[in-house]
């Protein structure tokens, strides 16, 4: 298509009409003429996207370094295309970029004498005009081809763009990404270790300044190192997911003379953490599981200080701060640390003093969390699976009240319902050494004690 020079005003009154077709409601339409109208405005779109691009590129164009001063951008007091991009069209930075680079795979480059050349990527600009393909699936053609494109021969490149364009005026734009991806690395088999070695030295994870009390984890994963992270949360929050002993039937774990009842296969009680807060707890109880697994990392490596006042401490009252964090939490919290985690309790007086500092004695030892896990097989919460190695060993009677540090008077809990049930009106009391779990009236009208726990000891004695 010809560019006229006075096409600018005919842009003007088809956007004008477009403002007021396009405010015309949704609401009211039927189904198919819905559809059809999401149809329409994704091509009035795509009309649009290619238009931003390839003036974005032009900008650019007219703005390279070589031109200094002369530059378009220079001349309207900014040192970046990308910065006069965003001034007039309000952009992030980001997208000005994303439109920038792909106009420059897409424009149509001109010689000295105004002879227009065809454009670097020619199918995808000819499908990008026609609104057969949007500006996502553009650019991931382009990009993946580009990187190729030093190590191919054109030919190559030229009928692999080509394939792309055709899927992608059916396919959706994630595939036609894997598509690229694919044709990339089979144009340039050798750049695949490169890209590889590359990715993997981008990868990273920081933990950021402490902020209203959260600390921000930031990073990125390279293929690799996405795929572990990806299997790990899926195979931890499937629906369902396994707990430990399932090969004994949720049945045959039911007590008969259990008069209390059994939370076995019991689905009341609501999963109430997001997704996010889910994965958060998958992440977490594997870095305590390979901590625990871990025996040749001394311990006090690992150990948290907790520090807090000796009468706040008896009292459950005030609060306490952990070592490396400026946070302070909750003694009830600090307590329910100290039910089963390495922790040196530095006891100060009213004037901040240091009374004691010693080192958590009441922790069970590691033949007696053996124990726990044979018979309780992961956290005893009704639905939910948390394996025994992520487990903190909660003491149903508080070690602050006389309660002993052995099995009958431990529960495998994980550190999400072990705060739960520290900080909520559930109870858990220990019956024969079988714990049983009480929830709030709200979830429980009847009040009825709930026997949990996936007890395999229990299972086998029974029979
Ligand atoms: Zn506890
Ligand atoms: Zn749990």
């Amino acid at each position: 298509m010809t560019i006229h020079d006075d096409s600018e005003s005919e842009l003007q009154q088809a956007t004008a009409l477009l403002a007021v077709v396009c405010a015309v409601p949704v609401g009211t339409l039927d189904d198919d003429r819905l559809l059809a109208r999401l149809d329409t405005a994704e091509q009035l779109g795509r009309y649009a996207d290619a238009l931003r691009v390839v003036a974005a590129a032009e900008v650019a164009e007219r703005s390279r370094h070589e031109l200094g001063t002369a530059g378009l951008s220079y001349r309207m007091g900014h040192r970046f295309p990308g910065h006069l991009i965003e001034q007039i069209t309000r952009v992030a930075p980001a997208e000005a970029g994303r439109r920038m680079r792909l106009g420059a795979m897409v424009r149509e480059p001109t010689t000295l004498d105004g002879t227009p050349l065809p454009p670097l990527y020619s199918h995808v600009a000819a499908a990008l005009a026609c609104g057969q393909l949007g500006a996502d699936a553009a650019a991931m053609i382009t990009q993946n081809l580009q990187q190729a494109a030093g190590r191919s021969a054109p030919d190559d490149l030229f009928e692999a763009e080509r394939c792309l364009v055709d899927r992608a005026r059916e396919d959706s734009a994630d595939l036609i990404g894997i598509l690229a991806r694919l044709w990339r690395d089979t144009l340039d088999a050798d750049g695949a270790e490169p890209r590889d070695e590359d990715l993997r030295m981008r990868r990273e994870v920081r933990l950021g300044r402490e902020r209203g009390g959260m600390t921000p984890l930031h990073g990125q994963l390279d293929p690799v190192g996405a795929a572990r992270f990806k299997a790990v949360l899926d195979s931890y929050s499937a629906p369902g997911c396994s707990p430990r002993f399932r090969e004994e039937s949720a049945d045959d774990a039911v007590d008969d003379d259990a008069v209390d009842g059994d939370a076995q296969g019991d689905d009341s009680l609501p999963e109430t953490r997001t997704p996010g807060q889910r994965n958060c707890d998958i992440m977490l109880g594997v870095i305590t599981a390979g901590m625990a697994a871990d025996d040749t990392t001394p311990k006090s490596k690992t150990t948290i200080v907790l520090t807090l006042r000796a009468d706040d401490y008896s009292s459950g009252t005030g609060v306490a701060w952990l070592s490396g964090v400026q946070e302070p939490i909750s003694t009830q919290h600090a307590q329910e640390l100290s039910c089963d985690a390495e922790i040196r309790l530095m006891r100060l007086g009213q004037h901040g003093d240091i009374l004691s500092l010693g080192l958590s004695r009441r922790l069970f030892t590691p033949t007696q969390r053996l124990a726990l896990t044979v018979r309780d097989g992961g956290c005893v919460w009704p639905n939910c699976g948390a394996p025994p190695a992520w487990c903190d060993a909660h003491h149903a009677i508080p070690w602050s009240r006389g309660g002993p540090t052995d099995v009958n008077n431990g529960v495998l809990l994980c550190p999400a319902h072990h705060h739960l049930l520290h900080h909520s009106d559930f109870t858990l009391v220990m019956r024969h050494g079988i714990p049983h779990l009480t929830p709030p009236k709200h979830l429980n009208p009847t009040g009825r004690e709930w026997r949990v726990g996936r007890s395999r000891i229990t299972t086998v004695l029974k029979r």
